[in-house]
């Protein structure tokens, strides 16, 4: 099997897990770095992420443009995933989502941080990117490379950041890392409304959640993979 066969159907079951698992619903996406092309990446046509097959992957350019130009109709939203591959040398996959239990930490001034050892992939500080600053009204879609290079300039070097009113964007060195991360930033959500309605929250300190990254190596992600995986009904492939 090619780069390219394995990277097309890890996105496959990228997809299927992350529907399975609650974190994309009919919308999100998921994509990934072209193995052997960084300037391109790879990124299912406009379809709901449960129902997508490897015909669906199509690849595309940085700042947007499929190769094929008889590929289906693209996501509105892909300038996210170029804009962070450009920004992002150690980026290899990319997810976009509208995770329920991140919305209202986007729109509150209470910081999404993580206090869940499984959370700390999720970052120190989880930045809000707020298109209004910068883009004033908007359908709060990122549709075009302006807004997607804005809001990797606000990612950074972090792993995630949410986007106000809207959802979030998460980013991996692999598509089962950035997989990993995006569910546990759900998670992490939900447990810090949890513990915020009992009080005062002792998070994580940065020297434990360098620690806790530090640490995280392929039997991990590859254990929570296969869960995943077959839980979504797809086999994992040998990495
Ligand atoms: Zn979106």
């Amino acid at each position: 099997m090619s780069n390219l066969d394995f990277v097309i159907e890890e996105l496959v079951t990228a997809n299927r897990i992350l529907a399975n698992e609650g974190i994309v619903d009919s919308f999100g996406h998921v994509s990934a770095r072209h193995p052997d092309n960084p300037k391109h990446y790879l990124l299912s046509r406009a379809r709901a992420p449960e129902r997508i097959e490897r015909s669906d992957i199509v690849e595309y350019t940085l700042d947007g443009a499929a190769i094929d130009e008889n590929a289906g109709a693209p996501y509105v939203e892909r300038f996210i995933h170029g804009a962070i591959y450009e920004a992002r040398p150690d980026v290899h996959a990319v997810v976009h989502n509208h995770s329920p239990s991140v919305i209202p930490f986007g729109v509150t001034a209470k910081k999404l941080k993580p206090f869940l050892h499984m959370c700390a992939h999720i970052g120190q500080e989880v930045p809000v990117w707020d298109c209004r600053d910068k883009f004033g009204d908007t359908t709060l879609l990122v549709s075009d490379m302006a807004m997607g290079r804005d809001l990797a300039g606000l990612l950074g070097l972090r792993p995630t950041t949410l986007m106000r009113g809207h959802g979030a964007t998460v980013v991996g060195r692999s598509v089962r890392h950035a997989v990993f991360v995006s569910v546990y930033l759900e998670v992490g959500a939900k447990l810090q409304m949890q513990a915020m309605a009992l009080g005062e929250i002792k998070f994580l300190s940065a020297a434990e959640i360098d620690q806790i990254v530090g640490r995280l190596n392929d039997y991990t992600l590859n254990r929570a993979w296969e869960n995943w995986a077959r839980r979504a009904g797809r086999q994992m492939q040998e990495s």
